[in-house]
């Protein structure tokens, strides 16, 4: 249980970053979203949080963006308090094969994905330190793992994503603040509907258990991530992918 606990997610407004939302109000946290643009999906996820009766916020912010990122935190801090579990599930693609791949849809990935998650680390770890607690969930992939055609920014950003976790994780350690990693496969979500019906098919075709994962199958690992059962995991990297990366 999240009782009495403060969660901020990042893209908390659809996909899988809703689903954790949901799931940590659930367990009793007060729950903090930061979206891109998509203010009717965020303002939908917050009245969700509520019905649950829970505490909710939402801010808009580009995470890949340090001062936006901040402004978020700050409107997030003033409405919910202080803050206890950090997701960083904020995430996009811009598939593409490396020959065709522009350097600013490279930047533009690593970006949102990676430097988005150092900027929301590097703005609550203050405040996990001073109190000697905290909690830092990653949402990366099993591209990151794996490596995958088209993907080479995304790849990389999400390669990237583990280093930095297993690098707060000995870091922070020392500070009771613990940093994971969640790699999930194929999820049904919005970014998953974008792609190509014949690739999807075929790359489910590889997935052992046959099928993508609801967005709720992630949720309920970060929450436990998040949770007082998980106290003595960090910096570990689990994947959630119906068998994809083994
Ligand atoms: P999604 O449905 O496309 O939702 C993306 C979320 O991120 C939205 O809430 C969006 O906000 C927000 N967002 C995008 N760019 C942002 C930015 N610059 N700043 C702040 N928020 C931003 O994605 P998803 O499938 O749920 O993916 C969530 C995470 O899981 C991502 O990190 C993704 O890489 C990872 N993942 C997904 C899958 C999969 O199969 N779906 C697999 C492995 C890993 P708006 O609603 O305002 O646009």
């Amino acid at each position: 249980m999240l009782t009495e606990k403060v969660a901020l997610v990042t893209g908390g407004s659809r996909g899988i970053g809703k689903a954790i939302a949901l799931r940590m109000a659930q367990e009793g946290a007060d729950v903090g979203i930061i979206y891109a643009g998509n203010e009717q999906a965020a303002a939908e996820t917050l009245e969700e949080i509520r019905a649950l009766g829970r505490k909710g916020a939402m801010a808009k912010a580009d995470v890949g963006d340090y001062a936006q990122a901040q402004d978020a935190v700050k409107v997030i801090k003033e409405e919910l308090g202080p803050i206890d579990i950090l997701v960083n599930n904020a995430g996009i693609t811009r598939d593409k094969l490396i020959l065709r791949m522009s350097p600013e849809e490279f930047e533009q990935v690593v970006r949102v994905n990676l430097q988005g998650a150092f900027h929301m680390i590097r703005l609550l770890s203050p405040d996990f330190v001073k109190k000697r607690q905290g909690r830092i969930v990653n949402i990366t992939s099993v591209s990151g793992l794996m490596g995958n055609p088209g993907q080479a920014n995304y790849a990389a950003a999400k390669a990237g994503l583990i280093g930095l976790t297993k690098t707060v994780a000995k870091e922070l350690a020392a500070r009771n603040v613990t940093c994971n990693a969640i790699a999930p496969g194929f999820v049904e979500t919005d970014m998953t509907r974008a792609m190509n019906e014949q690739t999807l098919e075929a790359a489910l075709g590889s997935v052992p258990l046959k099928r993508m994962a609801k967005p709720e199958e992630i949720a309920a690992l970060a929450a436990f991530l998040a949770g007082d059962e998980a106290a003595y995991i960090t910096g570990a990297v689990i994947p959630i992918d119906g068998g994809l990366n083994m």
